[in-house]
């Protein structure tokens, strides 16, 4: 993997040895692993991850299951009971009406979605979502009462060219224009570590998250501090803790390890050691 430039974005980077860049660490930041199957999985695979996962799951770190949107209620039937939460890959920017495909956040609510990925790099990628839908969308899920996983990050030129903390900057300032930004859970995933298997190593992780949550501060540094900010792009079971090692990563959203629920069980493990 190329080297990430040295930007500004490491003068962010906290350690425990540069008090003067900590950020209050408040005991209320949700730690979660999310597992997004994409456009893979099926029935065996719902059955055989709830079967895996269901026991694993404890109240310290939430486990939550993104499979698509078909096997939503196969998920809600198999899950009942136990503590595995459910999120929805995608979800529409408005409440109903004629647009066939799509589907609203109350839907969501209504089939047990707790939580709705919105802005993930193949939605903007694929279907040219841009800044402010991605904002609309997070709203539309915080009105129905759904967590919105709010994805952000640069892409392989953008990093080339040093523009990471500009896109960051950029899509963060989109998000804070809605008014309840402040309950949103942040997925920072570069794109060029989606799906490479080039995973961002802890420290480059850690000084986007911080840069993220400085960026956040300039608004409300007490929800800047308490926003859970999770890292996405190649994680798997051999990564994973040291990832969750960096104080500023509050878990992970994980794309292709999580199709294996051996896999997911494993990172979600490494996230409660953590
Ligand atoms: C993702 O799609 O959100 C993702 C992080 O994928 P992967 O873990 O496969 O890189």
């Amino acid at each position: 993997m190329a080297e990430m430039k040295k930007g500004p974005l490491s003068a962010f980077t906290r350690s425990p040895n540069k008090a003067a860049n900590v950020l209050p660490i408040p005991p209320a930041r949700q730690r979660l692993v999310i597992g997004n199957w994409k456009m893979h999985g099926d029935l065996d695979l719902c059955l055989e991850t709830v079967s895996v996962l269901a026991d694993v799951v404890t109240p310290q770190v939430g486990l939550v299951l993104c499979p698509p949107a078909p096997y939503l209620g196969e998920i809600r039937r198999l899950a009942q009971g136990t503590r595995l939460d459910m999120s929805a890959q995608n979800v529409a920017e408005l409440s109903g009406g004629e647009r066939t495909g799509e589907w609203s956040a109350r839907m969501l609510a209504e089939v047990g979605c707790r939580y709705a990925i919105v802005g993930h790099s193949e939605r903007r990628r694929h279907h040219l979502e841009c800044d402010q839908l991605t904002a609309a969308k997070a709203q539309a899920c915080l009105n129905a009462g759904i967590t919105p996983v709010v994805c952000i990050g640069e892409s392989q030129l953008e990093r080339d060219n040093l523009l990471t903390e500009h896109i960051l900057g950029r899509q963060l300032r989109h998000l804070v224009q809605i008014p309840g930004w402040r309950e949103v859970v942040v997925a920072y995933e570069p794109v060029w570590a989606i799906g490479t298997g080039h995973a961002a190593t802890p420290d480059e992780a850690q000084a986007a998250h911080a840069f993220i949550r400085a960026c956040l501060a300039q608004t409300d540094p007490v929800a800047a501090a308490q926003i859970s900010v999770l890292y996405g792009g190649s994680v798997n079971e051999h990564n994973a803790a040291a990832l969750f090692a960096m104080p500023d990563v509050d878990g992970a959203l994980v794309g292709r390890a999580s199709l294996s629920p051996q896999a997911l069980s494993r990172i979600y493990t490494a996230a409660l050691r953590s």
